[in-house]
């Protein structure tokens, strides 16, 4: 077995692994990589190539990319550890060298690596997570709060790069996205918890129909509050039609309960409705991801397809009509809209294009209402504000300007040509996409 060592200075090498193991210098030749003795920021101040791709056992040191830790050597756990990476590292030799270089490079590629590698990857419930799970693959790509398990992996699924199947669900706090929390039965009038059950009786001869306690009972028998009659044979005179709920904080009785939350990490109440249920995965490399990773050509970038996962998009013809509604509309009414356009293929690299794509989408998001329309067409964005008149509109600019300045270079920003303008200018026809359709309905 190879292992390729990465040493912090000055820490003596435990001599089993020089004894027992064939150490190489190149880690494109290893099976396994060994972290040795070293606090994180030693060790990991950048992240070295292979990191992520081969399999990495760190010994009496703590890194977040490490598939297994070992805090002192002890040669048995060692050996386990090292041969648990062996089928990891053989893997990844059976991709191409180019394509394994090509993997250390483009995010989506590691990813899929990463996974194909550990023939797959299970959400696992851990209670040290912030959210109570998480999936192995975050140490590469870490997950932005999204119990899909971050936006690389979501972008793979929708491409087809990786299949997903549902390990389990459950109901996040609307407040810190934890999924650590109680749910339970609760009143559904007053929402307390305090609740409890009372069996039903029905007496057919009186058409009463009562809890339980109220049928005095004489003996075995019970009698009726109402008739003051016997009741003799369950199903001949009498029945037990079920349960009712009673709270013993209001005192209400109901047939159905509420279902409430209470977050196991902030403490927040929330009933069920506002924590719809989300299903964490397990993902797989499917064959089209396997040729991906093997060709090292992997077509992920397309910013119709991230947006979409962030907006709901329409065709520019769709939004042009809502458009001519909404001038009808604001010329009776006496109200204003603005169109908004951004030129989202500003960025030449696929990957910055996406990126690009992903943090428009995100911005975008956050300022929509559900009045707003918005379309995609040739690179363009075009956001249909309605009701904003020139007062409002170009706020939004500014502030997708402000949103996008943070992350991207000012070239960038200037590049993506975020423009408003009021709707009756934008559909007199001060509209740079519109040519390319013209040209298309003349052919
Ligand atoms: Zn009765
Ligand atoms: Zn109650
Ligand atoms: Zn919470």
């Amino acid at each position: 077995m190879r292992l390729f060592v990465r040493a912090a200075p000055e820490v003596p090498l435990p001599s089993a692994l020089r004894l027992h193991y064939d150490l190489v210098e190149d880690p494109e030749r290893a099976d396994v990589a060994v972290c040795l003795g070293a606090p994180d920021a030693a060790l990991a101040p950048e992240r070295p190539a292979w990191a992520g791709l081969i399999p990495v056992v760190a010994l009496e040191t703590r890194w977040p990319l490490a598939d297994d830790e070992l805090d002192t050597f002890d040669a048995g756990r060692f050996t386990q550890a090292v041969r648990a990476g062996l089928a990891a590292g053989a893997r990844y030799r059976d991709v191409p060298a180019a394509a394994r270089a090509k993997a250390a490079e483009d995010p989506y590629l590691g990813l899929l690596a990463f996974i194909h590698m550990r023939d797959g990857a299970s959400a696992r419930l851990d209670d040290a997570a912030g959210p109570g799970v998480a999936w192995p693959f975050e140490r590469l790509a870490p997950s932005r709060g999204d119990l899909g398990g971050g936006a690389l992996v979501a972008d793979l699924g929708a491409a087809g790069y990786v299949s997903r199947t549902v390990n389990d669900a459950g109901h996040p706090c609307p407040e810190c996205g934890s999924l650590k929390a109680l749910l339970r039965d609760v009143c559904a009038t007053c929402g307390s918890p305090d609740i409890g059950e009372e069996m039903l009786v029905h007496h057919f001869t009186c058409g009463y129909q009562g809890p339980e306690q109220t049928f005095d009972a004489e003996g075995d028998l019970y009698r009726c509050p109402k008739c003051r009659r016997t009741l003799r044979h369950i199903g001949m005179d009498y029945d037990k039609p079920g349960a009712i709920t009673v709270c013993r904080a209001c005192d209400a009785r109901a047939e159905e309960t509420a279902v409430a939350g209470r977050c196991l990490s902030c403490a927040e109440r929330f009933p069920i409705d506002r924590s719809p249920r989300r299903f964490l995965y397990d993902y797989a490399v499917t064959p089209k991801g396997l040729d991906a990773l093997f060709s090292g050509v992997i077509e992920l970038q397309d910013p119709h397809a991230i947006l979409s996962r962030f907006v709901s998009l329409v065709g520019l013809e769709t939004l042009l009509s809502v458009g001519r509604k909404l001038r009808a509309l604001g010329e009776r009414r006496a109200f204003g809209s603005s169109v908004l356009t951004i030129d989202v293929g500003a960025e030449t690299d696929p990957a910055a294009r996406g990126d690009l794509a992903r943090r428009v989408g995100e911005e975008l998001a956050a300022l929509l209402r559900t009045e707003d329309t918005v379309a995609y067409h040739m690179s363009r964005l075009t956001v249909l504000l309605a009701g904003a008149g020139p007062e409002h509109g170009p706020d939004a600019a500014d502030r997708l300007r402000q949103a996008l300045g943070r992350v991207f270079s000012d070239t960038v920003v200037e590049a993506m040509d975020i423009h408003c303008r009021p709707l009756d200018a934008f559909l007199e026809g001060d509209r740079p996409d519109l040519s390319e359709k013209g040209a298309e309905d003349e052919a």
